[in-house]
This record gives structure tokens, C-alpha cells and sequence, in this order.
């Protein structure tokens, strides 16, 4: 059996095992591949991921703490998780540990030809923050990146590292393409009551607006987004590319997208 699996912590809520385990059936690889979700604390981590290659796994996903630690255990780096400085993949190849981040690549994939010439606003600095604020100022081709955050030093610093500048004030409409990657909406919270720099009213319909938070239901940003008429894209939409890289990478198949988002989907709603 050749195993995957995502590492985090917690790892319980994760849609990945659906998504991927229905990919692998899909394929035709279900007898042969089979993926999993592993809780890991952080001090778990390393002795964890040395043990994975022994134990029949070919690689893994890795989440929520574990992307900075991955990247450092890791004795090879793509060009994109070294500059992010995050992994979310990882691949264990002939003794050895290759990192890659699947976050930015999934993120264009996700975007409508349309994307190229717009400016962009990223809202947050976080850990997700930072494959959009790379993907979109290095591969996405949009004019500006303008990236807000609730604190703005965090902002100062990522643009620094990644690409973009910081904005304290971001007008709304001026943007053609909005990426909420803040984890506001998480729990329902209303993102237009002044955790985030938006109005419910100022979106239209030229405008593509991605939430990364998702959740049972369509999150408030989303919903107003779609009632402006705007191309909207979520969390999951944005989970399944991610995934469906990362399937590549291990098994060298073309990843079924649709039978990928099905399975994340219906997971949510169970
Ligand atoms: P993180 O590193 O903890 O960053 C959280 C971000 O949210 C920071 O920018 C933080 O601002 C901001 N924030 C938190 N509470 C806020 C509030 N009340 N008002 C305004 N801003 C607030 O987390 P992360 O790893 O970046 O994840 C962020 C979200 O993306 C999570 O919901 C996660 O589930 C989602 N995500 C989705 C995918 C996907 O594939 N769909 C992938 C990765 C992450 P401060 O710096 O001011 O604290």
C-alpha cells in the first residue's frame, strides 16, 4: 500500500481525506493508494515525518501549525515553498524529504483567465496570506498588490519578504480581484461591521472575490459578493486545487477536479 496523509493539529475537521481518497478511487488507485489524516503536535512533528518513509508513505500534506517546521526538515525545497517560506507538501523520494507549497500554484489555478491586469487586494498576513501575496505579486500578473491586515506591521513585513506593498485604507472598488485569506468568517463573523476593510455594497459584478475560510454554509463575504454579481471563488474551491497539485506531484496522474470538489463538498454538509 502506498500511504499519503495530512499532518495537523488539530486535523479532525480536515476535507482532505474525502477529497483525496475519492481522487485516488477515481483513478483507479484506491487498492494500491490510501490517505489519511494524522494529528501531530508541533514538538511531534520531525520525529513524526522521519518515520513516514519506513512506515509505506510516499508523502504528505501538512497543515495548520506544521508548514514553517515541514520546510525546514525537508533536505530539498521547490522554488516556491523556499520563497514562501512554507511547505504544505511534502514528497519522501529515495530517502530523502522534498518539500514543495501547492498554496500559491493552487490559488492561480483557481483564478479565471481574466485575472491578468487587475489589481489585487489580499486581506490578512498570516500563514495563508503569504502563498497569495507570492503567487499573485510573482505568477498571477496582476498590476498592484495591496495587502491589509489587522495589524499593520504584519503587512510591512510579508510585503517586504514576498512582493506587494501594504495599505492601510484599501478603497473597495478600485480592486478587480479581493482574496480574504484572514480567518474572519470562520465562525460567522460579519466582515462588514469593521473586521475588515469592505462594505457589502461596494462589490459589482467585474470585480473576482476569493474567500480561503470555509465552511457548512457560504460565508457573509461571499454571499454579498454573489449578490453584486461578482465571480466568486471559496474556500473549498481553493482547497481542491491545492489538493489536486499535490496529487500530481505524488502519483503523476491527472487529478479528477470535479470528483474532488464533490467529496469536499458533501463532506461539509454530513
Ligand atoms: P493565521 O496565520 O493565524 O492568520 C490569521 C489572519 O487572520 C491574520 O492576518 C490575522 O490578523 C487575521 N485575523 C484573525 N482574526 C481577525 C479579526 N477578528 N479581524 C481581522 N483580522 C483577523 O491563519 P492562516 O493559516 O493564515 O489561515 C487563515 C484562514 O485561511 C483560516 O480560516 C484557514 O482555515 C483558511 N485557509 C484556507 C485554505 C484553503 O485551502 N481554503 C488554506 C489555508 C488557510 P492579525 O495579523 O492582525 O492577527
Amino acid at each position: 500500500m502506498k500511504r499519503l496523509a495530512v499532518l495537523g493539529h488539530p486535523v479532525a475537521h480536515s476535507r482532505s481525506p474525502a477529497m483525496q481518497n475519492a481522487a485516488l478511487e477515481e483513478l483507479g488507485l484506491a487498492g494500491e493508494w490510501a490517505y489519511e489524516a494524522i494529528d501531530v503536535a508541533p514538538d511531534e512533528l520531525e520525529r513524526r515525518v522521519r518515520a513516514m518513509p519506513g512506515e509505506g508513505f510516499v508523502g504528505a500534506n501538512v497543515t495548520i501549525p506544521h508548514k514553517e517546521a515541514a520546510l525546514l526538515l525537508a533536505d530539498s525545497k521547490s522554488r516556491e515553498a523556499e520563497a514562501i517560506g512554507a511547505a504544505n507538501t511534502l514528497t519522501f523520494r529515495d530517502g530523502a524529504i522534498h518539500a514543495d507549497n501547492t498554496d500559491a500554484g493552487g490559488l492561480i489555478d483557481v483564478l479565471p483567465g481574466g485575472v491578468r491586469g487587475r489589481r489585487a487586494l489580499v486581506l490578512g498576513a498570516g500563514g495563508a496570506a503569504r502563498a497569495v501575496i507570492w503567487a499573485l505579486a510573482r505568477e498571477g500578473a496582476v498590476v498592484d498588490v495591496d495587502v491589509w491586515n489587522r495589524t499593520s506591521h504584519r503587512a510591512e513585513v510579508a510585503t517586504v519578504e514576498l512582493g506587494g506593498a501594504p495599505v492601510t485604507d484599501p478603497k473597495q472598488s478600485s480592486y478587480g480581484l479581493i482574496v480574504n485569506t484572514t480567518s474572519v468568517g470562520l465562525k460567522g463573523e460579519d466582515p462588514f461591521g469593521g473586521l475588515l476593510p469592505l462594505s457589502a455594497d461596494s462589490f459589482d459584478r467585474e470585480q473576482i472575490v476569493v474567500d480561503l475560510v470555509y465552511g457548512d454554509r457560504p460565508t457573509k463575504l461571499i454571499e454579498a459578493a454573489n449578490e453584486a454579481g461578482a465571480y466568486t471563488v471559496d474556500g473549498i474551491g481553493v482547497l481542491v486545487r491545492q489538493g489536486a497539485r499535490s496529487l500530481q506531484i505524488w502519483t503523476g496522474h491527472e487529478p479528477p477536479l470535479d470528483v474532488m470538489e464533490k467529496a469536499a463538498r458533501e463532506g461539509l454538509s454530513r
